[in-house]
């Protein structure tokens, strides 16, 4: 049973506005939070039971039975969830991490002999999931160039149910057509999946561009501050909705109250750290070109990105990661990761902090021997919201 949106109170005269005509920043802080929904509590209670009192044999209070099947914290985020990606009320969930929406996602909308196309660059853990678990179960797929529509439909085959698009891409941010890819995937029947963990929905909203159903990895951009790991999905029709939840439901891959406080909490303020993360990485991106050491720099926002007017239309602004590749090859690189100071060695990104890291060694050493492998002369920067200055003299030091 999945309780009510309690925000959704438009046919109470006396009830709140209708949350849907918020702007983003106003539902971040009150989608799903309404304070008269509770006991009056400002801020949403982590409500740390597993099970609900019943008036009565099958008397449920306020459609809470067991915390696998619904939560009220949880029920709280996945309301706020679809509220900022600008989903219809109930149609977000939360899951314990990204791959266990992916694996919910996979599992809800693919049988055995099912086919995924995966556009290529995608996420290390994602290509494993397919390649190594997916597969065993009887699930192919298959791989395309990302920025290449033809090739994405060469890749389509009658038993494709699904085409998996990350965008920008990591560690390559490579910028994908949702509408194009979206246009593609339904001419043969198959739904548009969008991960959009790098854009945020603060940046970027694949279900308007008309993708079918976005995941998330909210231990990144959404949860923001590195102290929790956690997944999310937001779906268009009512009916995968339906599929998702009885699979999250039977499969058990749920976050804890405290995790879905801790998301919840970190989408308050998303998206004036999303201006901060854009502006800093758009001043380390022009920086870092003109470094005598850097042969390349990869970021959306800068006009010799292949992606850039791509970017320019479907996002709000390009995003906080930058990724570089150095002239002194794969040596210079592991140097300047293991160099800076303010950029913490570290996998992951999406934090108030500034992260470091190898992709080849590290995030995407499962993609080796791969078409996803990434070159190995490449550094991927999370760049943080700490004062640019102080970022630009910690690399600057490293790379000399
Ligand atoms: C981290 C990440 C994931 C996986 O999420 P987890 O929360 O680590 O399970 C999926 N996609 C992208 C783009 C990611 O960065």
């Amino acid at each position: 049973m999945t309780p009510d949106d309690p925000t959704d109170d438009r046919t109470d005269p006396d009830g709140p506005a209708d949350p849907r005509a918020w702007a983003f920043a106003t539902r971040a802080i009150h989608a799903g939070q309404d304070p008269l929904a509770t006991t009056g509590d400002v801020v949403v209670p982590i409500h740390q039971t597993s099970t609900y009192a019943q008036d009565g044999v099958g008397g449920l209070r306020q459609g809470y039975e067991y915390s696998r099947s619904a939560n009220p914290t949880r029920t709280a985020l996945e309301t706020c969830l679809a509220s900022l990606e600008g989903g219809a009320p109930g149609t977000g969930l939360a899951f314990a991490s990204g791959l266990a929406a992916e694996d919910t996602v996979l599992r809800a909308l693919c049988a055995p002999g099912d086919h995924v196309v995966l556009a290529d660059d995608a996420y290390g853990g994602t290509y494993r999931l397919l390649s190594g678990v997916a597969q065993r179960w009887g699930l192919d797929h298959g791989t395309a160039l990302l920025g290449d529509l033809d090739a994405v439909a060469a890749a389509v085959t009658d038993r494709t149910r699904l085409v998996w698009c990350e965008t920008p891409t990591n560690p390559l941010l490579g910028v994908a057509d949702i509408a194009g890819l979206a246009e593609l995937a339904h001419a043969s029947g198959a739904l548009l999946v969008v991960d959009n963990t790098f854009a945020s929905p603060s940046l970027q909203q694949p279900l308007s561009l008309g993708a079918d159903v976005v995941v998330h990895s909210t231990t990144k951009y959404l949860g923001g501050h590195s102290d929790v790991v956690g997944g999310a999905v937001v779906a268009r029709d009512p009916e995968v909705v339906e599929r998702l939840r009885y699979h999250q439901n039977a499969m058990g891959a749920i976050p804890g109250p405290f995790d879905c406080w801790l998301v919840l909490r970190g989408a308050k303020t998303l998206d004036v750290r999303m201006d901060r993360h854009c502006d800093n990485a758009q001043v380390v991106a022009d920086t870092l070109a003109e470094h005598p050491a850097v042969a390349q720099v990869l970021h959306p926002g800068r006009a010799d990105h292949p992606g850039f007017d791509l970017a320019r239309r479907q996002m709000r602004r390009p995003g906080g990661m930058v990724s570089v590749r150095l002239r002194g090859g794969e040596e210079a690189a592991l140097r300047l990761c293991e160099r800076t100071r303010l950029f913490t060695l570290a996998e992951s990104l999406g934090g108030v902090e500034s992260l470091i890291e190898h992709p080849a060694r590290m995030t995407h050493a499962s993609a080796a021997g791969s078409a996803l492998e990434v070159p190995s002369d490449l550094v991927r920067l999370s760049v943080g919201i700490e004062a640019v200055e102080d970022l630009l003299v910690d690399l600057d030091r490293a790379l000399t």
